[in-house]
């Protein structure tokens, strides 16, 4: 079982991808389960925690980001209430000129509170892409409740080269911090960065399941994704 937990689709102003040739992709290169993780929006197709979407499995998600020490961090939630956090952020779509601006005033606090209060997982996204001490940030994320991070991402995808801490080291925090692991390809779609590049990594389905039980959306025993 694959799952690539980091995916956009034009519902992020950078990327034109639509959900229904995601899910195509997905089926062609062997991924279940994909999270719809727009930036700033909640794409419009998806209207619970977890939907299934021909032979794959759709997870909502949002990625928000904010400014920590002169640095953009990004942090996505996983499992969430489509219509909760679209109170929050919109649900703009490519093209449509709506833009939510969740700049440099909004915290990591605010931006983890919102993703709790629509039930999702909180994750801090790509870690290795950052400049700033990780130790001193994660204190400070976990201190404001963040429930996890991305252990595996495809780095050598991503617009800029990394990572700047290596991934045994942040798998090393993962286990230090008691983080849940996840993981994605930050798959933007065709022509972003030579992409796509869908399911270039990503987590299975025991690192799947500790995410699930973790979101309040979710009653673990209804819920937990049934993979083709
Ligand atoms: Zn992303």
């Amino acid at each position: 079982m694959h799952a690539d937990l980091h995916t956009h689709s034009a519902a992020s102003s950078d990327s034109t991808f639509r959900l229904q040739d995601r899910v195509s992709l997905a089926a062609e290169v062997g991924v279940d389960v994909v999270g719809v993780t727009d930036h700033t929006a909640v794409s419009p197709r998806l209207s619970a925690p977890i939907s299934a979407a021909g032979d794959c499995v759709l997870i909502a998600g949002v990625e928000l980001n904010c400014t920590v020490d002169g640095d953009r961090i990004d942090i996505l939630g996983l499992f969430i209430e489509p219509e909760v956090m679209r109170d929050r952020v919109g649900s703009e779509t490519h093209g449509s000129g709506i833009t939510v601006d969740d700049g440099p005033d909004l915290t990591p606090s605010q931006l983890i509170g919102w993703i709790h209060e629509a039930g999702g997982v909180a994750v801090l996204a790509h870690p290795g892409r950052y400049r700033l001490d990780l130790v001193a940030l994660l204190e400070e994320l976990v201190a404001v409740g963040l429930d996890g991070i991305e252990t595996d991402y495809a780095y050598d995808m991503a617009p800029v080269t990394g990572p700047h801490t290596p991934e045994a080291e942040i798998r090393e925090l993962a286990d230090r911090f008691e983080l849940l692991s996840s993981g994605g390809s930050d798959c933007h779609g065709p022509g972003y960065n030579d992409g796509p590049y869908m399911g270039a990594d990503g987590v299975g389905k025991a690192a799947l399941a500790a995410l699930c039980e973790r979101a309040t959306s979710t009653d673990a025993e209804r819920d937990t994704p049934v993979v083709p």
